[in-house]
């Protein structure tokens, strides 16, 4: 019978692909942490079976649902094949979005449901997050970010503002983008570029860097002032309706750009903006087209490692010149680069390609760091075990450089590295400061700022 959450029956039948083999098992971060059947993907797919067959949402179910990162390394993992991505999508917005006619999901606290208002009324909007970076700076000079963040009472009370302090960032200055980038050599593609809400608030110099990067590699950058956020953490924490309306303002500020790329350097921005299509493939077809629209802009979105690579392999080759980066450098792979979107040589291969640059890898299998989005500040307790787990797995590198392609993931790893008690950390910078470094021929200490 089909359900009223699946009147397709396309869940039924992902749920159906599962052949309960238990090969994701092991690479499910929550299962490692817990070792428990219901909070592996093979025992949340079951639970999402027995709701499609009309069992309620009970409290503990949405706990093992919500406590389920997003991270995708069940995916790829999956002999079968199973897309447990479209199920854990469409799960979540059984609790954030309700359907009438559909069995009672239980409520969220009032302390849950503020904490998300919190995130969702700040977090996509750039403008109300420049609004906390000044306190923020104040407070940080102050010391104060320091003690509330490790006093106790804080920790029991508000673990999720805890946690918000602990990944805090030093605040940036803001520095706007130009809208137009020319390229530097003859011009071999008009892209466009995504600022991203995290990114350009806390990392301005990674999108700074990264037009530098392409207008190097000969690209025309175009940066439409519209593109608003992507929709990335809505869509991921299960608000569809909130992240249609984002991909509708970005498909049409990147279409009246007429850009034929739309380049992506941040990895869960990338994997939600691939995912377009999928999001919006139910939208009537009310004049604008949605569901066309949103595929055609999909197609168009790159990684910036997967575009630079692209380029580098085509007929012309790299456009820029590598300069040495002596420095021994670990990659640390977004499981929504790696896993999401199956981009995993590219930035290996960039990074190679610069004389002098030693790179090393995680030892740990690739599993997730525990920023997922905006899962440390839902889930401080377990986002915190996985951060510490990643600290210590890069430590064991020997590296001293630490690449990441994914601000969340930089905010989360370089927390984690500068824990109390902790020796000397490694720097985390983006690959986009990385290949710029290298093409401008500038120092490691001048990428990490300390030159
Ligand atoms: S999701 Fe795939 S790997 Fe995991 S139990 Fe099901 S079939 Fe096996
Ligand atoms: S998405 Fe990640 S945390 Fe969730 S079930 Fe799959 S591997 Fe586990």
């Amino acid at each position: 019978m089909a359900s009223i959450l699946d009147p397709s029956g396309e869940l039924r039948s992902v749920v159906d692909d599962c052949v309960h083999c238990g090969f994701c098992l092991p690479a499910c971060p929550t299962y490692q942490l817990w070792g428990e059947e219901m909070d592996s993907p093979r025992g949340r797919i079951h639970l999402i079976g027995q709701v499609l067959e009309g069992a309620e949402v009970s409290e503990a179910a949405a706990s093992h649902l919500d406590r389920c990162l997003g991270c995708m390394a069940c995916v790829p993992a999956c002999p079968s094949g199973v897309r447990y991505d479209r199920l854990i999508e469409a799960a979540r917005t059984w609790t954030e979005e309700p359907q009438p006619g559909a069995a009672p999901v239980p409520a969220r606290s009032l302390r849950e449901r503020a904490v998300r208002a919190a995130i969702f009324a700040t977090f996509p909007y750039p403008k109300r997050l420049r609004l906390l970076a000044g306190p923020l700076r104040l407070a940080q000079r102050a010391g104060l970010d320091r003690r509330l963040r490790d006093s106790p009472t804080i920790r029991r009370a508000a673990p999720e503002v805890a946690a918000a302090l602990q990944i805090a960032p030093p605040a940036a200055r803001h520095h706007a983008p130009p809208e137009h980038i020319p390229a530097h050599w003859p011009r071999r593609a008009v892209v466009g570029m995504l600022t991203g809400c995290v990114q350009q608030v806390f990392f301005p110099g990674v999108n700074a860097a990264t037009a530098r990067v392409l207008a190097a590699e000969g690209c025309e950058v175009v940066i439409p002032t519209g593109q608003g956020c992507c929709g990335a953490l809505s869509m991921h924490t299960g608000r569809a309706t909130e992240a249609a309306r984002f991909a509708k303002q970005a498909i049409a500020a990147f279409e009246d750009a007429r850009v034929e790329v739309i380049v992506v350097n941040s990895a869960g921005c990338g994997s939600a903006m691939k995912e377009y299509a999928q999001l919006l493939k139910h939208e009537p077809d009310d004049g604008p087209g949605w569901a066309q629209r949103a595929a055609q802009a999909s197609a168009k979105v790159r990684d910036l490692s997967e575009f630079l690579s692209e380029l580098a392999d085509g007929s012309d080759g790299p456009a820029a010149v590598r300069h040495p980066l002596p420095v021994k450098a670990v990659y640390h792979e977004a499981c929504h680069l790696g896993y999401a979107q199956g981009v995993r040589r590219q930035p290996r291969d960039l990074l190679r390609a610069i004389p002098e640059l030693e790179l090393v890898e995680v030892g740990d299998g690739g599993t997730c760091c525990g920023s997922a989005g905006v899962y440390n500040l839902l889930q401080p307790e377990a986002a915190g075990e996985l951060g510490t787990r990643k600290a210590a797995a890069i430590r064991a590198t020997g590296a001293s450089l630490v690449i990441s392609a994914n601000p969340g993931c930089s905010l989360q790893i370089a927390a984690a590295l500068a824990a109390p008690g902790s020796a000397a950390a490694p720097d985390v910078v983006h690959i986009a400061e990385v290949l710029d470094a290298s093409f401008r021929g500038i120092s490691v200490a001048e990428l990490t700022g300390g030159g």
